[in-house]
């Protein structure tokens, strides 16, 4: 570094440093981390699981074969021990979130991406639906009135070339690889038209989720129970205010009931209510 500094001017060195810098981030800058885990959680979902059921593989030319995904072997180690922690396998430092995690990754360990003809999954968000995907909520109603079906129907096409691209190599029966074609394609081209493109993407509850629900859900019906039994018996509970009558308080509440027998002209002047003199 000396002997550099010593041919060339410092300022030179440092432009040289730092173009070198934006080389190196602009190579996956322009890969959507969060748009690629859309495509993948659907490639999981609706395309590696059907190789995997039929015991076949995608063809090694497929843009969506797993190993040709430039985030693989970052996606694959990362942790996630409960909602908010999230853990960097390669180093073992924790995060509060998964896009701090991201950062950290695209600063510490951007050499650990898939080398080679990579693959930026986020490129097939047009085929994939990420849009509806990242806004599942989202009613689309204006997107949905100016649908042009015959753009949806030239993705259409392009998902189909894209799923025939994948199906493997070697000798396949026609009944085997129509059925892998129509499965794989079932979740994804099958969906480009305006009638089912807007269509909102079934969420799951996460276990976690499901747990707490089932934890809270009891203790809440039962003090919802034991607030309006409480109300109930404050309004309409029939027993005396003050327990603390005294003997001759007793007497003479029963005397005057007596009394207020006794003298049946008295009870119907006065509403059959207990004689106070
Ligand atoms: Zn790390």
């Amino acid at each position: 570094m000396v002997v550099l500094l010593d041919v060339f001017p410092r300022s030179w060195v440092l432009m040289t440093c730092v173009l070198c810098w934006c080389v190196i981030t602009e190579a996956n800058d322009h890969c959507s981390r969060p748009l690629s885990r859309i495509v993948r959680n659907q490639l999981t979902e609706h395309f590696y699981s059907v190789f995997e059921s039929k015991s076949e593989e995608p063809h090694r030319k497929c843009p969506l074969h797993l190993d040709r995904d430039l985030y693989r072997f970052q996606e694959g180690n990362k942790t996630q021990d409960y909602p908010s922690r999230w853990v960097c396998n390669f180093c073992g430092k924790a995060f509060l979130s998964e896009h701090y995690l991201d950062m950290h990754f695209d600063n510490r360990h951007s050499d650990e991406l898939v080398k080679g003809t990579t693959v930026c999954l986020a490129d097939f968000c047009d085929i994939f639906r990420c849009e509806v995907f990242e806004n599942p909520r989202k009613d689309f109603f204006w997107e949905k009135k100016l649908c042009k079906e015959d753009r949806l129907t030239a993705r259409r096409r392009r998902c189909e070339a894209l799923m025939r691209s994948c199906l493997p190599q070697g000798n396949l029966s026609l009944d085997k690889e129509l059925e892998i074609y129509e499965a794989i394609g079932a979740n994804t081209c099958a969906l480009l038209n305006c009638k089912n493109y807007w269509k909102p993407p079934h969420q799951e509850i996460a276990a976690w989720k499901i747990i707490l629900y089932a934890v809270i859900t009891p203790f809440f019906v039962m003090g919802l129970i034991v607030y309006y039994y409480a109300i109930f018996d404050h309004y309409f509970g029939d027993y005396p205010t003050d327990i603390s009558w005294s003997r001759e308080e007793e007497e003479e509440s029963i005397s005057l009931s007596r009394r207020s027998r006794r003298s049946p002209d008295l009870r119907k002047r006065y509403g059959g209510r207990p004689l106070m003199y």
